[in-house]
């Protein structure tokens, strides 16, 4: 299929890696013309060269954190296409550490990358769709549907993403903006995150983790970026025009039981 997005403009943060390369590069199949930011500039560049050839993938430095980068991205969006049709807010971050022996810088950085940034991207986002209307696409985890023990920063940040995402729903549908808010709840996706969070792992840990992942997993195994990918293209184009303040859980059934 193709041209499910023709004409629409889309921003993905947090896109030099994992599933926000994977969404962009999705996106750009299907006719979008995407602004993908980071904040690391020379992945950005890298990340691209495969999938360049598409379509010229217009890449900005952004750090999601930033107030005033916000502002700036958006200004840049509106005159240089017009409009802006679709947010993924899509970067985030993971440190480990329990109810017990997480730091609070920790917590706070992890809430500002997770949280705050989606709050802030989502508010200014809203600001730019409202003459239009648009589809805000805020990327929780099913980590802020379910706890584990030892990621209770990321639980919270996660959670706060799927409430605030409803928040924001119900308030664009009232004022009649024709801006839809969702959020997806992806579960064990093999991207740079989770081979991070295993490198720091011995290695017969990781081996057994592994193994009880995907005995956990109904459907068996952990899932692909394009799987999250797809996910973002339904809530980014108008055949979920009927969809706001809904929760897509994409996990292989692992939240099921
Ligand atoms: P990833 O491969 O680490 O990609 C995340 C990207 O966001 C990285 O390029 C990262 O840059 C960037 N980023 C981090 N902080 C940023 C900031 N302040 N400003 C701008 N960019 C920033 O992770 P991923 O697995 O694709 O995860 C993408 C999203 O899905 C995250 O929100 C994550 O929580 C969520 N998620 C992932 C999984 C999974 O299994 N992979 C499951 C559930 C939810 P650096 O690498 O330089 O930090």
């Amino acid at each position: 299929m193709a041209d499910r997005l023709l004409n629409k403009v889309a921003i993905i943060t947090g896109g030099a890696s994992g599933l926000g390369l994977a969404t962009a590069a999705r996106f750009v199949e299907e006719g979008a013309s995407v602004v993908v930011t980071d904040k690391d500039e020379d992945r950005l560049d890298g990340a691209f060269g495969n999938i360049s050839n598409i379509k010229p993938m217009d890449r900005r430095y952004q750090d999601v954190t930033d107030e005033l980068g916000w502002s700036e991205l958006i200004e840049y969006v509106l005159s240089e296409y017009g409009c802006l049709d679709i947010l993924v807010n899509n970067a985030g971050i993971v440190i480990r550490g329990t109810a017990e022996d997480t730091t609070i810088s920790d917590w706070r950085k992890t809430q500002e990358v997770n949280l705050d940034a989606v709050f802030m991207g989502t508010r200014a986002a809203i600001g730019a769709m409202k003459p239009s209307g648009g589809s805000i696409v805020n990327i929780s985890s099913i980590e802020g549907m379910v706890g584990e023990a030892t990621t209770a920063a990321y639980n919270a940040s996660k959670g706060g993403v799927r409430i605030f995402t409803k928040s924001a729903a119900l308030h664009c549908a009232s004022q009649k903006y024709h801006i839809r808010v969702n959020s997806i709840h992806p579960g064990f996706i093999r991207t740079p995150m989770i081979d991070n969070a295993l490198a720091t792992m011995p290695s017969d840990e990781v081996e057994a983790l592994l193994l009880r992942m995907e005995n956990e997993i109904p459907l068996g195994s952990m899932g692909h970026p394009e799987d999250i990918a797809n996910g973002c293209l339904y809530l980014a184009s108008d055949e979920s025009k009927y969809v706001t303040g809904a929760e897509l859980v994409i996990d292989g059934g692992y939240t099921c039981r």
